[in-house]
């Protein structure tokens, strides 16, 4: 066997790991919530990409086999995910499996945190296995705010963006559909087996109408589902408190991961409203202007006119893409609003002022910290019941929204819980997610909901 060495590692990772054109290929999505992952592959359908969201979870224990339990757990959830899908492909094709026409699609950030490894890290371990080193990993950066330069051809990139950041706010909405009818439907199930087959249909809707130049097939279809939805309700349950999720994104996204810590507030009589996946993307973009902004400023009082040249054009490309994400999301909201009440996303901007106000914590420091801190203020000052912070055990970021955020709850006097997950039950979860509703509840009756 050939001994493989540092330097090969090194190569693997710069050469398998890239912006490879997924025309042609099978391209392997992850799931994170439920939904985006599917209305994605949709928009590569679209385009003519064979995409494919891949099932998660089951291949948990493949993702634990493969690592030592000290990578951060998403890592190890989507590492299980594409290992297990590779093998039952080999099962399945037999001698005619050829891992060259697969694309692993794993987007990344770039730091400060450890999200930026995965794909490096999933490039080592797909090398380690026979024949999977040619599967090629595609990834997107938070450097340039996703840019989808490299794997789709360059005439589809602007109408592609397009539907792609529509898929996120279409996904963000039925999550919040959901979350909104099944605490009061009127019969216990229906909420699901409605969001499910709804899924499917936007799904085909982006599939038959992402690539056209007139989006608004899919709005009409999601306006259909919206008032749907609505009739699952039962108008006589009365409001119940209303909770604010806020956290790591995969782990308070991924149902499976997070064992469902929604359905178990509901549970104990909560509604809940989860910060969405729009929230991130709107983020890496306002990150750009930000930063461009910041770099412009340097570069005057150097006098550099080159770099202020180049800085300007970037500011102004990604504010041009900040307005339209803004103004596509609010437009959606607000069809989708006609019908039903459920909550608006919060502009990022606004976010980076909660946090400026009392000087509670910095852009700069970067992370979903400064999301989560100043979501968590932000839905306590609307007047939110609680705050719940969903994280992976170990994550960095998050422990630090825990240190942060509890303290600054607790002087508000709002109910706030952290819960971290490993893929371990812990004994004592629903209990302290019980009593966390329990002071949400008397929070609610003194106060009232938003
Ligand atoms: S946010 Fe947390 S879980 Fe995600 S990569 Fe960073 S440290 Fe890991």
């Amino acid at each position: 066997m050939e001994k493989v060495t540092q330097l090969d590692t090194f190569r693997s990772v710069s050469k398998g790991v890239g912006r490879f054109n997924v025309q042609g290929k099978r391209l392997l999505i992850p799931q994170m919530n439920q939904f985006n992952s599917q209305l994605l592959a949709g928009v590569f359908k679209s385009f003519g990409v064979n995409a494919k969201a891949m099932e998660t979870y089951e291949g948990l224990d493949l993702g634990k086999k493969y690592t030592s339990g000290k990578e951060c757990f998403p890592c190890i959830v989507t590492l299980g995910d594409i290992l297990l899908f590779m093998k039952k492909e080999r099962e399945r094709l037999g001698e005619s499996f050829n891992p060259e026409n697969y694309i692993y699609f794993m987007p990344d950030a770039d730091g400060p945190c450890r999200f930026g490894m995965y794909n490096k890290f999933h490039r080592i371990i797909l090398d380690s296995i026979p024949g999977l080193d040619k599967v090629k990993i595609s990834e997107l950066n938070s450097d340039d705010a996703y840019d989808l330069k490299g794997l789709i051809p360059k005439e589809n990139l602007i109408a592609f963006r397009k539907a792609g950041y529509l898929s996120i706010v279409v996904g963000d909405i039925l999550d919040r559909l959901v979350w909104r009818i099944r605490p009061y439907e009127k019969v216990e199930g229906m909420a699901d087996t409605f969001i499910n087959e709804a899924m499917e249909r936007m799904a085909e809707s982006f599939a038959r109408h992402s690539s056209e130049k007139d989006l608004s097939p899919i709005t009409d279809d999601l306006i259909e589902v919206v008032k749907e939805g609505k009739n699952i309700i039962d108008p006589h349950v009365p409001r119940k408190p209303l909770i604010g999720a806020v956290g790591e994104i995969y782990l308070r996204s991924h149902v499976k991961s997070n064992q469902d810590t929604i359905r178990t507030l509901e549970k104990y009589g909560a509604e809940v409203v989860n910060a969405s996946i729009g929230e991130w993307i709107n983020y890496t973009t306002y990150d750009q202007v930000r930063l461009a902004r910041i770099a412009i400023g340097l570069n005057l009082k150097r006098f550099k006119l080159k770099e202020i040249k180049k800085y300007l054009l970037q500011y102004l490309k990604y504010n041009i893409t900040l307005f339209y994400q803004y103004m596509q999301q609010r437009k959606v909201y607000q069809m989708v609003r006609k019908y039903i009440d459920i909550a608006e996303d919060h502009k990022i901007g606004h976010l980076e002022k909660v946090l400026k106000t009392k000087n509670t914590f910095s852009f700069e420091v970067g992370t979903e910290a400064c999301l989560s801190i100043s979501s968590a203020l932000e839905l306590s000052h609307r007047g939110y019941n609680g705050i719940v912070n969903i994280f992976p055990f170990t994550c960095l970021p998050s422990n630090l929204t825990a240190s942060i955020t509890k303290p600054l709850m607790g002087k508000l006097n709002v109910p706030y819980i952290d819960v971290d997950y490993d893929g371990s039950f812990q004994p004592g979860r629903e209990a302290a997610l019980r009593t966390f509703m329990y002071q949400a509840n008397q929070h609610f009756k003194i106060h009232g909901r938003p």
